[in-house]
């Protein structure tokens, strides 16, 4: 027998509201928050809090789109979930290829419209489109992707909401010359990079405010490497980091990390 409590219990514990879910899904790619590690981290920020504005806020432009371009591991989906998390829009949802996973053409192309149309229903509505070139199928090998899903999305970016309403758009992308191939680069109203770490004291600055390294290793690590060549996303530094502080004595993990660098070419050898 269902009682009246089973429901309530239901209600409090398994059914979350469509916005706390999505809530959660923003919450999973913040997994390390945002560090202000340099000045292009604040440049980017800055670019995308204008264009939350100007979605949230001009009667001219009730449809705004950012397209957040940069290499692999560069801090762009996370750069995108921090501004949709904390727009304070009703309606947030982040459309990720894992959630067309096996998918048909077709299927997919449903599955994106239904998001676009549930996001208009709403006043104020963020959109982010995750990883646009893995939405679309792109595969390096033979240059392949889905035209009839590319062709979907494209359509969906420029239509405008109805009247009253607003909808602002995050993209992402690891491939701007793809999407300047295929003739996109224009649909966005602005196109934001993202970009590497490039010197030894941004990682710093890095290691430091994400409490990977104590003072002593930082400066141990700045010492090694100050002046080389350095050219490494974020997400890939956390990683090597913290494969390294896994050694099994504290007074190796710079070095470690430094070898880390080093043999995946995102560090220059010393004196080259
Ligand atoms: P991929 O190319 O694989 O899609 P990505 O560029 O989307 O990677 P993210 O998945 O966003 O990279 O990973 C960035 C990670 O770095 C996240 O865990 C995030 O919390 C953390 N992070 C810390 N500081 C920053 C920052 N300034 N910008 C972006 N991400 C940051
Ligand atoms: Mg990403």
């Amino acid at each position: 027998q269902v009682y009246k409590s089973d429901f309530d219990n239901a209600l409090s514990n398994d059914c979350k509201p469509a916005f706390g879910r999505a809530a959660d899904a923003l919450e999973g790619l913040l997994t390390n928050g945002i560090v202000n590690w340099g000045s292009p981290v604040a440049r980017a920020l800055e670019d995308c809090q204008m264009l939350m504005r100007q979605a949230k806020f001009s009667d001219r432009t009730p449809l705004v789109s950012a397209l957040l371009e940069g290499p692999p591991s560069s801090g762009k989906t996370a750069l995108a979930a921090h501004i949709a998390k904390n727009a304070g829009f009703p309606f947030v949802k982040v459309l990720a290829p894992s959630d067309v996973v096996g998918y048909n053409e077709p299927a997919k192309v449903h599955h994106i419209k239904r998001v676009f149309d549930d996001a208009i229903r709403s006043p104020l509505s963020i959109i982010v489109l995750d990883d646009i070139e893995r939405l679309i199928d792109y595969s390096p090998l033979g240059q392949r992707y889905s035209n009839t899903v590319l062709q979907g999305v494209m359509v969906l970016i420029k239509r405008p909401p109805p009247p009253g309403h607003r909808l602002f758009v995050l993209a992402t992308s690891s491939r701007r010359e793809l999407l300047h191939e295929l003739d996109i680069l224009n649909s966005f109203t602005a196109i934001i990079h993202v970009s590497n770490l490039s010197r030894s004291e941004q990682a710093v600055k890095a290691l430091k405010e994400m409490n990977l390294f104590d003072d002593k290793q930082c400066q141990e690590f700045h010492q090694k490497t100050a002046g080389r060549k350095l050219w490494i996303g974020i997400k890939k530094l956390i990683a090597s980091a913290e494969m390294a502080r896994q050694a099994e004595n504290d007074y190796e993990i710079p070095t470690k990390l430094i070898g880390l660098l080093e043999d995946d070419q995102a560090l220059q050898l010393p004196n080259c």
